[in-house]
């Protein structure tokens, strides 16, 4: 049995990895999917305290890893299915190779997954012009108008990084003013690239025939009138959910999903949260590094307590 699990390798997750490797735990690190975390589909990261010049989000993500690693953090690739988590350890993982792992302590620190619309067309051009990463997908866009969905700082993001490649960005938002902050907003609405759709959603994206994309169909709430606003690709930026379903059943979620932690700590004794999975407030690289310490020191506590 190991001493530390941890489901996830953003900031939360390699922050507890660092703290809980150098008390001597050698905790075992668990990639998932997006390995990294959200951040690696960020290009400047211009909030993280010490980097006045702005650092490339998968940059500060491999740092992260190779502090970590450097005291002693294991890390290996795997999806949590599912977990067993009993009053007593051993707490189990159980992941999506069919292997189970062993732990007298569990940190989650899992996050959180962009949200999509949810229409048809949507989801069957998904990878074929649709993409919920600018960063990830948006230099395949040269020279072509391209749309993002959303009001957010995420959506002001995206959309400032796609100017780098478009010919235009439309940002096309639900409401008629943005949620992101006025310094991001700002910057936004006056770049000559970009323009906005106000009270406007799309219904449906073109063409699912043609296996690519060639335009949206954009009603206008205020009119009532629909019209097809040609562009090659479009980003959602509208929001993600936690990453908690292989947790269903065995930790307290709320009705969005999100675990609910006292402090770092969960429902099940033994098993800490930190990070995007727990946190729908603030959602910041630095509160997650931040709740990955906390979660780790009341690891090595509760080990303590075990005379581990
Ligand atoms: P967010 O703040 O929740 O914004 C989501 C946006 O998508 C909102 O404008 C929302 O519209 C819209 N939306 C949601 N569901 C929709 C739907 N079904 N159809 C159309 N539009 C929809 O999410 P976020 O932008 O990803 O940001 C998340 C958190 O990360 C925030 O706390 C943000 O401050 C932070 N963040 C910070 C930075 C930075 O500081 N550099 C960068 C990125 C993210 P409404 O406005 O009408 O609700």
């Amino acid at each position: 049995m190991e001493k530390v699990l941890i489901a996830g390798s953003g900031p939360a997750g390699l922050t507890a990895a660092l703290y809980t490797a150098r008390a001597g735990l050698a905790p075992v690190v668990l990639e998932g999917p997006e390995p990294g975390g959200q951040l690696t589909t960020t290009s400047d990261v211009e909030n993280y305290p010490g980097f006045p010049e702005a650092v490339n989000g998968t940059d500060l993500m491999e740092r992260m890893k190779r502090q970590a690693e450097k005291f002693g953090a294991r890390i290996r690739s795997g999806a949590v299915r599912s977990a067993e988590f009993r009053p007593a350890p051993p707490r189990r993982l159980l992941l999506d190779d069919g292997s189970t792992l062993e732990g007298a302590a569990v940190i989650v620190a899992t996050g959180a997954s962009a949200k999509y619309l949810g229409i048809e067309s949507e989801q069957k051009l998904r990878g074929r012009g649709v993409s919920a990463c600018a960063t990830c997908d948006g230099a395949l866009y040269r020279g072509v108008p391209v749309a993002v969905v959303g009001g957010g700082d995420t959506a002001m993001e995206e959309a400032l990084f796609l100017t780098r490649f478009a010919s235009r960005v439309t940002i096309i938002h639900r409401r008629d003013r943005f949620r992101a902050s006025r310094i991001l907003a700002e910057r936004v609405l006056r770049h000559p690239k970009i323009r906005v759709l106000w009270n406007s959603t799309v219904e449906e994206v073109l063409d699912v025939n043609r296996n690519e994309v060639t335009g949206l169909l954009v009603r206008d709430a205020a009119s009532g009138v629909a019209r097809v606003e040609p562009v090659s690709a479009l980003f959602l930026a509208i929001g993600h959910t936690p990453n908690t379903e292989p947790f269903a059943g065995q930790l307290e979620r709320n009705p969005a999903g999100y675990l609910v932690t006292s402090g770092v700590r969960t429902s099940a004794e033994g098993v800490f949260a930190a990070g995007d999975v727990c946190d729908p407030a603030y959602r910041q690289a630095v509160t997650a590094a931040g709740s990955g310490c906390a979660a780790a020191l009341e690891a090595i506590r509760y080990l303590e307590s075990l005379g581990q």
